[in-house]
């Protein structure tokens, strides 16, 4: 038996909608930004969660030709869903016996050591070069940039592109660590001259100029993320409504949830929404956070589970099983939520779980 749209929606535990149409206007404010600086799309993990699918080819359409994925595997993923033109960058780089792979699909590697250099030098086609400038994770140490300018073989086989680094501290834009790795980038860019330079994520991006350089990689504010306190005019991507499984009322004393970690100290009426951690609803939510109904926040009391937590629905008299509550939404950003749980709205989006039914518009008022 197939389902309709309609029927998966109502089987569904929830649903979560995503402007495809605010990303795309995210996007030109970003280009808008840099310009003159080339604006990249960062389209790792699944766009955020997101949906790399329906996300990278709007993104293509709106002007973006160079997207920025972590993995091997993601870049295969996504030729098929961008064509033949676009570059695509992979920043984790090359793990042993992945240039194939890598070559097959016309992926631009990210080198991060001198081993990825040589495995890929014999392949003769572009790649990035990543230089540290001060994170200790991923690119060449100042001692391998110096051993690859000495290996006159190596570097003249490899076909650069690109010379990049990463911000550690972007967020936080006074931060020492944003002008040393500034500094230290430009000293590594100044012994590959030639080379075209990319340092700003999303929150570096909204430093000034100097940060733009010739290609900035924004991700999160694509996706509508609170990326650092001076990044503005970005839209919200992603709202989600819980279903709402039952409803009850406890008198005074009744425990709520795994562990008794509630305790009705009055009569309450609750209400069970179907989402939990497995959707990616932090278990660390466990008697914080909220739900909203209409103008009502409504507190969840106890322990998050699985497949479930409960809220104090006292204030909505009027809310009936089967209903949906705002998650993420205008009256709590999926930022929002990621302070409650502790964390940040990246990881609040990059585990939205698979069991909610997905909605996708594409302009300001359509759904599809
Ligand atoms: C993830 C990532 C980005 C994008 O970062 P945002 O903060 O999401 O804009 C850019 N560059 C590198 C190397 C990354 O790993």
């Amino acid at each position: 038996m197939s389902c309709s749209e309609t029927d998966s929606a109502t089987l569904a535990n929830g649903v979560l909608t995503i402007d495809v149409g605010a990303v795309v206007a995210n996007y030109r404010t970003l280009v808008a930004q840099v310009a003159p600086a080339r604006c990249a799309g960062v389209v790792k993990a699944d766009c955020y969660g997101l949906g790399a699918d329906r996300i990278a080819p709007a993104l293509w359409q709106a002007g973006c030709r160079d997207f920025f994925v972590a993995l091997v595997g993601e870049g295969l993923a996504l030729r098929d869903i961008v064509g033949p033109e676009a570059r695509i960058y992979v920043l984790n780089g090359l793990p042993p016996g992945a240039e194939s792979a890598a070559v097959s699909a016309n992926l631009i590697p990210v080198l991060n050591s001198l081993a990825q250099c040589r495995a890929w030098k014999d392949t003769g086609l572009p790649a990035v070069l990543q230089v540290d400038s001060g994170m200790s994770r991923m690119g060449l140490s100042v001692a391998d940039q110096q051993a690859l300018l000495a290996d006159r073989d190596l570097l003249e086989s490899l076909d650069l592109v690109l010379l990049m680094s990463h911000l550690a501290n972007a967020d936080e834009p006074d931060h020492e660590g944003n002008f040393s790795q500034h500094a230290d980038f430009l000293a590594a860019s100044s012994l590959f001259p030639s080379l075209p330079r990319s340092l700003a994520n999303s929150a570096g991006s909204f430093h000034g100029d100097r940060f733009h350089l010739d290609l900035c990689r924004p991700g999160a504010v694509l996706y509508g993320i609170e990326a650092g306190p001076r990044v503005s005019g970005i839209k919200p991507v992603v709202s989600l409504q819980g279903r709402v499984g039952q409803l009850r009322d406890i008198p005074a004393g009744a425990a709520i949830g795994y562990g008794y970690q509630f305790t009705a100290d009055r009569r309450m009426h609750l209400a069970t929404i179907s989402v939990g951690y497995a959707d990616g609803w932090p278990r660390s939510l466990s008697n914080r956070g909220a739900a909203w109904f209409g103008e009502q926040r409504l507190p969840i009391v106890g322990r998050v589970s699985m497949d479930s937590f409960v809220v104090d629905a006292g204030a909505v008299p009027e809310l009936a099983e089967g209903d949906l509550v705002e998650l993420i939404g205008p009256h709590q950003s999926a930022d929002a939520v990621a302070r409650d749980a502790g964390t940040i709205g990246y990881e609040i989006l990059t585990n939205l779980g698979r069991r909610y039914h997905r909605v996708y518009r594409f302009s300001a008022g359509g759904a599809s």
